[in-house]
């Protein structure tokens, strides 16, 4: 691994977005056979990324090809306007894997003309064209055109908008041109209808919904042999390679029945295997390839390809053990009142994962967490398997840091200083005691309902385990076990908690809207109510018109943190719904609108990109006379242009 002092995490900028790129820490320590495993997963993973492009809109496949033949072969000036508007839509159309927007759906509008178009889809060599048989370029031109510029065309890949035919009005390509959404509907509610109640398969999930000419609907599966098959059989031969690397007899299985189900397009073998997905929790490397995540049907059956392959993070694994571990101590220590404590407390063994490889409907824009399977009573009956990203959430963070914000919203030097020293192991660590400790932590009194706290239960609950988690990350005891550097390195994490929570994180909140979401209440009451009780410890300051977070007496704001811990777990334990209601509404809900708006105006001022997305680390192999692999090796050079290009030349299928 490279350096994290001269590794780039932040590449390239363009339109709303911003390309980063991360690092897979721990790879070098997985063992040849693992690193094989993940080689071949990984190649499966790649291997899918048209069969989204085709899914994500019909005309998307030739298009990227008409566009990535101008953007290699052009020959004229390429240092003009219209040329860098051009670069421009390609690299959107790449990161949206289409001509929509990959978050609000709508159709890009070029910046360049289509006579520039034209003229330089006239000076390539048309054999790189998607040409259908006996067209012409003038008639490719006249056939794709319309798509690309005519704003009438194709204008939003998912429409949701109630009242309207989700169908005929949504470009996605889930269901043949002309089939009406009432359509689509009787035939799946009929498909519903004579199928298990109790264990429904994932309906419609895997096929393309086509009409015969006579009126009559019939499904399209998507398998070998099937639509999308050249692309599948790509999948099977890399899973098969990779079945003999297998760490285990149920992850063999695992691997076995996903290539059984693309080989029939069997729903049935999917539930099988994802039960045996489920189960499988043995392996340090895991990974999800296939028909994941419903949101670009809309009417949410179709699902989207995707693939990823990770592995178990041990050093952030084997910290969220130690705290795991020493549950009881952290237990019989904290600040609540004993009648709450669990006599017997248990944490939770989190496991901490990085992503190897990132593909189809994850990349380039990746979530950070995943949470599968998507089958309610595989859910209920099997479980299910939750995982953070590592460290695609550290390449976040390390992107975020020479982008001003802190420099904009941070007090002073010194503060910053100690941000800068100390604000990721503290993120990371305040994150374990969170999930390891604080969710696991108190009881409830016998006979108080679970959900007796109601709409206000979820905020409750996330302020209760993020106070666990400021309590506690101030205690020697973490410096003991290893956890924290110092006595000092807990304050990077007040400072930022409260900095989010009385300030920053009103970025992501609409100008005369109130905060809603549960994890951004809870930092809004711990912030707002620290702030009221405690005007010694912390204040909003006003330094030449731009309000700051003071924090003038560290220690004091751990006695806040533990007063309000106590009182948060007794209205937990006891049920006690109004105490909830008042904490909430007085100090998570509601937002100073002169102080939003001063705060939006700052942000905007750093000119940060809305999204973001990731450029993949390259995996090559060396191999032996025997055709065995001997090496994997693992680059992270490649430029978005160049990675976009070579996916399409090595893994094209369709
Ligand atoms: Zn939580």
């Amino acid at each position: 691994m490279q350096n994290e002092e001269t590794f780039q995490f932040a590449d390239e900028r363009f339109a709303d977005l911003q390309m980063l790129r991360y690092q897979v820490p721990g790879f070098l320590d997985l063992n040849l056979r693992q690193q094989v495993l993940v080689y071949y997963l990984s190649e499966a993973a790649l291997w899918g990324r048209d069969i989204l492009w085709d899914q994500n809109g019909r005309y998307n496949l030739r298009i990227r090809q008409l566009l990535e033949t101008v953007y290699t072969d052009y020959s004229e000036e390429r240092d003009t306007q219209e040329f860098k508007e051009f670069a421009i839509y390609l690299k959107r159309v790449w990161f949206s894997n289409g001509i929509h927007h990959h978050y609000g759906c709508m159709k890009f509008q070029p910046g360049f003309t289509s006579s520039f178009l034209r003229r330089a889809v006239l000076s390539v060599p048309a054999s790189k064209l998607p040409l259908r048989e006996k067209q012409s370029v003038e008639e490719l031109c006249d056939e794709l055109f319309p798509v690309i510029f005519n704003p009438e065309v194709c204008p939003k890949r998912v429409n949701q908008t109630e009242g309207e035919d989700l169908l005929l009005t949504s470009s996605c390509n889930y269901y043949q041109e002309g089939i009406t959404q009432a359509e689509a509907e009787e035939f799946y509610a009929s498909q519903k209808a004579s199928g298990d109640a109790a264990h429904p398969i994932m309906y419609g999930m895997n096929s393309t919904l086509m009409c015969d000419g006579k009126g009559c609907l019939y499904e399209d599966v998507w398998h070998s042999g099937g639509k999308y098959g050249n692309a599948i059989d790509h999948i099977i031969a890399c899973l098969e390679l990779a079945i003999p690397y297998a760490e285990n007899v149920r992850q063999k299985e695992v691997i076995e029945k996903l290539i059984d189900f693309y080989r029939t397009g069997d729903l049935k073998t999917f539930d099988a295997y994802t039960i045996l997905w489920v189960g499988e929790t043995k392996g340090e490397v895991d990974f999800t390839n296939g028909f994941t995540e419903v949101y670009g049907d809309p009417l949410g059956l179709k699902a989207s390809w995707e693939g990823y392959v990770n592995f178990v993070d041990k050093k952030a694994t084997h910290r969220a053990q130690l705290l795991s571990d020493n549950a009881q101590w952290f237990e019989d220590h904290s600040p609540v009142d004993p009648r709450f404590r669990k006599e017997v407390c248990r944490g939770v063994s989190a496991k901490v994962i990085n992503a190897a490889i990132l593909g189809g409907d994850l990349y380039p824009s990746s979530a950070i967490g995943i949470n599968l399977p998507n089958s309610d009573w595989v859910r209920a009956e099997y479980g299910s398997k939750s995982v953070t990203i590592g460290n695609l959430t550290h390449a976040y963070n390390q992107a975020a840091k020479g982008n001003g914000f802190r420099e904009e919203f941070v007090i002073n030097k010194e503060t910053l200083d100690l941000l800068n020293l100390y604000g990721d192991v503290c993120d990371d660590l305040h994150t374990d005691l969170h999930e390891c400790l604080g969710h696991g932590s108190g009881k409830l009194l016998p006979g108080v309902d679970a959900d007796a706290l109601k709409a206000y239960g979820s905020c409750i609950e996330e302020a209760r385990a993020d106070l666990f988690g400021l309590y506690y990350i101030a205690d020697e005891k973490l410096v003991e076990l290893g956890l924290t550097p110092d006595k000092e390195a807990y304050k990077a994490q007040y400072y930022s908690y409260l900095m989010n929570g009385l300030l920053t994180q009103m970025v992501r909140i609409e100008p005369g809207h109130t905060i809603e979401e549960a994890h951004m209440r809870n930092r809004a009451l711990i912030a707002f109510w620290t702030l009221e009780h405690y005007p010694q410890a912390v204040q909003l300051v006003n330094l030449d018109g731009k309000t700051y977070v003071r924090i003038s007496d560290y220690s004091l704001l751990r006695k806040a943190f533990g007063v309000l811990l106590a009182e948060i777990q007794r209205i937990k334990s006891e049920g006690d719904y109004e105490a909830a209601k008042m904490l909430v509404e007085t100090y998570g809900v509601h937002i100073d609108s002169a102080l939003h708006k001063q705060v939006l105006a700052r942000y905007k001022k750093l000119d940060l990109a809305p999204y973001k997305g990731f450029i993949n680390p390259r995996y090559e192999v060396k191999y032996n006379s025997q055709g065995e692999i001997t090496v994997v090796t693992l680059t992270y050079g490649e430029s978005y242009d160049e990675q976009m290009l070579r996916y399409s030349r090595d893994y094209r299928t369709l």
